[in-house]
């Protein structure tokens, strides 16, 4: 048999013994477990387990690096927001929708791989445009002191750093737009468990603060982290529409007299 005739095998088994919404919380354990806690281990093994390399392929300089207590206090944070967020899937589940029934599709057969790719694409469209406005939003001055500024602690980001927030933001900005859309679609949950697992390695490699993987580029995420108010998207794109992709956008422009001679020189 085929290696995609022993996955459909495997999972229409799956199907056919658990119930849909058990299916749904034990597949998303698994592929936070498999997209974000193995990457982001093997991210800091490196730092630790190889440290010339790390030293030679790190964005930030050594300096600036977290230290052995800071952390241990990220991974800590990061894992109770995982935690909150399966607490908060499994209650709503179990006694909102019912465990017998899913917003998703969870019929035994697997999807096509057209559908797996446009769902993918509108995946990686939605949260685009999604977080992009979340995201700024959350450094709005009235609310970035209050949620936001506890993720920006860590300026030379580390992996767990992805996920190291507010528990609101954590919702709002790392749960919902990679979610919320595709589930809102009714996608299939395979689909969504395949663009949720891109979604949370690109997490992780964009908080690595390592240079080596061009793609994602960690270094446009990293630059957010050390200059704060620049790159706000995941890809860019949105970053490029409205001009936040340039460190200073928000300064005033310099006002120049008629000799080109700054003001004031
Ligand atoms: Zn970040
Ligand atoms: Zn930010």
């Amino acid at each position: 048999m085929s290696t995609i005739g022993k996955i459909e095998q495997t999972w229409a088994s799956i199907c056919a013994h658990y119930k849909p919404g058990h299916i749904e919380i034990i597949g998303t354990i698994v592929t936070q477990l498999i997209g974000f806690i193995f990457p982001a281990t093997i991210y800091l093994l490196i730092d630790s387990l190889c440290p010339h390399f790390s030293r030679k392929h790190k964005l930030q300089g050594a300096q600036r690096q977290p230290t052995k207590t800071q952390i241990r206090h990220c991974i800590k944070i990061s894992l109770l927001n995982q935690l909150m967020s399966v607490v908060i899937h499994a209650t709503t589940v179990q006694f909102l929708i019912g465990p017998e029934h899913s917003l998703l599709d969870m019929s035994p057969t697997l999807p096509s791989v057209s559908t797996l790719i446009s769902d993918f694409i509108f995946g990686l469209i939605a949260r685009e445009i999604s977080f992009y406005y979340v995201h700024r939003t959350l450094h709005h001055p009235s609310i970035y002191a209050h949620i936001h500024k506890l993720h920006h602690r860590y300026t030379a980001p580390i992996s767990f750093a992805a996920q190291y927030a507010h528990p609101v933001e954590h919702i709002l900005a790392n749960v919902l737009p990679v979610t919320l859309p595709l589930t809102l679609k009714g996608t299939h949950f395979l689909s969504l468990a395949g663009f949720t697992l891109f979604e949370l390695w690109q997490a992780a490699a964009d908080h690595s603060g390592y240079d080596f993987l061009k793609l994602p580029p960690a270094s446009i995420h990293d630059l957010h982290h050390e200059k704060f108010r620049v790159n706000y998207s995941p890809l860019g794109i949105m970053d490029w529409i409205h001009g936040t992709d340039v460190v200073g956008w928000d300064r005033p422009p310099v006002k120049r007299d008629d000799k080109g001679a700054m003001k004031g020189e």
